[in-house]
């Protein structure tokens, strides 16, 4: 459900097998995520404090909020989601307010995690803000921080940042207590791409000529994302022609066709 600038879920249905590739961060994730909720004795046992929270820093639509998401389901927590651009932009002048309602939120749907997507619209280090309103931004910022200060690292709150720009991040951020574990996203190699095609076709009827790894290997350079994209297309495609099953020149076609909208938008950006 959407309040007021949050979407809030009772829990995530996504689990760690849809997501594919990324590995070690799944590891990490957990470790720094799951595993203090669900087993916080071991902390305790050996007397160090779990992080409170945690970044998660790559390109865009490498899955960072699909990891986000099953780590919520697996620990059954609240998932709750903001957008950092959205808290300063959509609802001008209350980002401070927002953000004091989400900890507020959190705390009583406990146990929770709290993703902040696009943190960078908040947390870019002075002199990197955007245009909506220097003080705005600090704002929103000095709560955040006053907020992540003021909880307890044993708690059942655990927070997720998520940013394509790390290198623009506020030191303030990352001290400990705050955002002290940084996990890299990156896009996927050929075994990530052939993972991330193999979830994403798992309910697709694929024609006999169709060779996954093949497809893995000429998609260099794509995101989980547009992976997702070009077998949603290449089915459409087989639909549009009345086939029972999607072959391989419909993949051939979807991806010509995702690298063309690519292009284009980049062309649009410059
Ligand atoms: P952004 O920075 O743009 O918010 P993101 O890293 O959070 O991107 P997601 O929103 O998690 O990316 O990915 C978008 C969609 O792309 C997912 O819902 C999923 O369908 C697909 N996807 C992305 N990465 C993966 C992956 N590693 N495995 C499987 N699917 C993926």
């Amino acid at each position: 459900s959407q309040i007021y600038g949050m979407e809030v879920e009772t829990r995530p249905t996504e689990t760690y097998v849809d997501v594919g590739g990324l590995k070690e961060q799944t590891i990490e994730v957990r470790e720094a995520v799951e595993l203090p909720l669900k087993k916080p004795h071991l902390f305790e046992q050996i007397g160090i404090l779990p992080p409170k929270g945690i970044l998660l820093h790559g390109p865009p639509g490498t899955g960072k909020t699909l990891l986000a998401r099953a780590v919520a389901h697996e620990t059954e927590a609240t998932f709750l989601r903001v957008v950092g651009s959205e808290l300063v932009q959509k609802y001008i002048g209350e980002g401070a307010r927002l953000v004091r309602e989400l900890f507020e939120s959190a705390k009583k749907n406990a146990p929770s995690i709290i993703f902040i997507d696009e943190i960078d619209a908040i947390g870019a280090s002075r002199g990197q803000e955007t245009s909506s309103g220097d003080r705005e931004v600090h704002r929103t910022l000095m709560q955040l921080l006053a907020e992540m200060d003021g909880f307890d690292n044993r708690g059942d709150v655990k927070i997720i940042g998520a940013t394509n720009r790390i290198d623009i991040l506020d030191p303030a951020l990352l001290r400990p207590g705050r955002f002290d574990r940084i996990i890299e996203i990156p896009l996927p190699d050929v075994e990530g791409r052939l993972a991330i095609l193999r979830i994403h076709t798992k309910k697709i009827t694929l024609a006999d000529d169709v060779d996954l790894l093949a497809l893995a290997r000429v998609t260099e350079g794509k995101n989980g994302a547009d992976l997702s994209a070009i077998c949603m297309e290449a089915g459409m495609f087989a639909i549009r022609d009345e086939r029972p099953s999607v072959t391989r020149s419909d993949f051939e076609r979807a991806i010509r066709k995702i690298s063309a909208d690519f292009d284009r938008n980049k062309v649009s950006q410059m």
